[in-house]
């Protein structure tokens, strides 16, 4: 199997979907997944896009047996592991012109030798005519080609001029009967099609068709999964491999449907994200004009469940198991399964699949994942998984052990590991600022006196220091007071956390310690007043 992207930009994840589906369907069958540059279009060249490329198949797990080598770079050189080098097709520019004279010396393609005038004064009469013009059977004995012209002059005009192409000479009324594995049989009727260039003199390139079907062919390829797009293509495709006599071996096809936008009709699109706020790129990508694109990675995604929820757009198990690692969808994927419809992308699923993900995660892994987060705010971590819990709130330093425990005890309220930090940043640090109406409604002078000698009491507790035992005795000493529960414990909240919900009072303490406690305090009641 292949994926040909083109460099034209960043991978949509649509394509990258086409490659997982073509990774997957290779592995299950022990076949090895080649990556192809299909660059011959300069025109259409984006620097950059091919390390992304390389780069976003990297981050998913969608690794290439052939194409790219450790550095991450395409394979120039042939060698054992990568037989079909090179694997950009501008540097294999020097294979196609045999094939596509091949094609000429068996009578299925022309010389073509038409200007773009000539060619934009057809079409300037078709369209006056009411017809819109093609280069096909019916139009290219007016045209000026090899059909056309003498022998001689042919001659005379391959050998001076460089403005000629190649162009399939697709035959009359002949029905193209072609077989898609999700789409089941077509036919295709070639009156419909046009004759269309395979190669340029001009760049010495061929065009997508001719290098792609010679490409597949020497690169042994035995399926083809590939965008709707191409389907279009699929009786030129056929036609060339019938031309070529590569009939025997020519690969399956398989043309996947579009992704459709979370609501309304219409292929998934850059837009809609901007819009909606979700990525449409598996990584971020920052165009030639600087405007920069979100990405599933950089927006926090864990590659498997980005991959996860890929593999689902579409494609569905058989029955209602919606969790798959890599292995496991390499072993489950398959062909029958795959959807003829569009998919529908809905962002809040594949959050869904993140907060799955991160949930099955260690906490150790999350904090590993979750530390430099802090750091980057500021927040010192020290020591290591077997050292002791400590915490050190004047100098914004918390240990490697406390950052797990936090880990534990918030990981079920998170999507994305940089939740741990907005869902309890005053684990980390005093708050900074309150919650104006919170203030308005819970801070009264006689709250907070009270609030204050409950602190106070818990300050001189000599209990064990667990949120179990330290909500016990906050309560029973507020409760045996006869003091208004929920006046005193939203005003201490507001002074722990800064606003009047969150997490447990008793879990703020369990963390924190009575120190801090005293000290936010006393903190809360020279800003708000006591
Ligand atoms: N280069 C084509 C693309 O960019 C490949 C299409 C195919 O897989 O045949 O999508």
């Amino acid at each position: 199997m292949r994926f040909a992207p083109s460099p034209t930009g960043p991978l949509h994840m649509g394509g990258v979907r086409t490659a997982l589906y073509n990774y997957l369907f290779a592995k299950q069958r022990g076949g090895d997944f080649i990556l192809r540059i299909e660059d011959t279009d300069s025109n259409r060249f984006v620097p950059g896009a091919e390390e992304y490329i390389i780069e976003a198949l990297n981050w998913c797990g969608i690794v290439p047996d052939e194409g790219v080598d450790a550095d991450g770079r395409v394979v120039e050189t042939a060698s054992d592991r990568h037989p079909h080098a090179p694997y950009r097709q501008s540097q294999r520019r020097g294979i196609y012109r045999k094939y596509a004279e091949q094609l000429i010396a068996n009578g299925y393609a022309y010389y073509a030798f038409d200007s773009s005038e000539d060619l934009e004064a057809a079409r300037a009469a078709a369209e006056g005519r009411g017809e819109t013009f093609t280069y096909n059977q019916k139009s290219r004995l007016s045209l000026c080609n090899s059909l056309t012209l003498s022998p001689e002059e042919t001659q005379r005009r391959l050998k001076e001029t460089t403005n000629w192409t190649i162009r399939f000479k697709m035959p009359e009324n002949t029905v193209v009967a072609m077989d898609d594995m999700i789409r089941g049989h077509i036919e295709v009727n070639t009156d419909t099609l046009d004759d269309k260039v395979l190669w340029k003199r001009a760049d010495e390139l061929p065009t997508y068709h001719l290098a792609n079907i010679v490409d597949d062919h020497l690169m042994e390829i035995t399926e083809v999964i590939r965008g709707e797009e191409w389907l279009p293509s699929l009786p030129l495709h056929y036609m060339l491999y019938k031309a070529f006599g590569w009939e025997e071996t020519r690969p399956r096809f398989a043309h996947l449907s579009l992704l459709l936008k979370p609501v309304g009709n219409g292929k998934l699109s850059k837009r809609d994200g901007d819009k909606m706020g979700f990525p449409v790129f598996p990584l971020r990508w920052v165009n030639a004009e600087g405007e920069a694109s979100h990405g599933y990675r950089e927006d926090g995604y864990f590659p498997e469940a980005f991959v996860n929820m890929l593999a689902m757009l579409g494609w569905n198990p058989g029955d209602d198991r919606e969790l798959f690692s890599m292995d496991e969808l390499i072993q489950a994927f398959s062909m029958e399964k795959v959807q003829k419809a569009g998919a529908k992308f809905n962002p809040d699923k594949a959050k869904w699949f993140n907060k799955e993900y991160l949930r099955m995660k260690s906490d150790e892994e999350l904090t590993d994942l979750f530390v430099p987060i802090l750091e980057a705010d500021g927040i010192k971590v020290t020591g290591c998984y077997k050292c002791p819990v400590s915490h050190d709130f004047a100098a914004s330093s918390v240990s490697k052990n406390y950052v797990k425990g936090v880990v534990a005890l918030i990981k079920e309220r998170a999507t994305f590991v940089a939740d741990f930090w907005t869902i309890a940043p005053y684990l980390f640090k005093a708050p900074q600022e309150y919650v104006e109406k919170d203030v308005a409604k819970f801070w009264k002078e006689e709250n907070y006196t009270l609030a204050y000698k409950a602190a106070e009491h818990m300050a001189s507790y000599e209990g064990p220091w667990t949120a179990e035992a330290v909500g016990t005795e906050l309560e029973e000493f507020i409760r045996g007071n006869e003091w208004p529960m929920g006046k005193v414990m939203n005003c201490l909240r507001l002074a722990l956390s800064g606003a009047s919900s969150g997490l447990g009072i008793a879990d703020i303490l369990s963390f924190i310690g009575k120190e801090e406690f005293l000290s936010r305090m006393a903190r809360a009641g020279e800003k708000l007043g006591k």
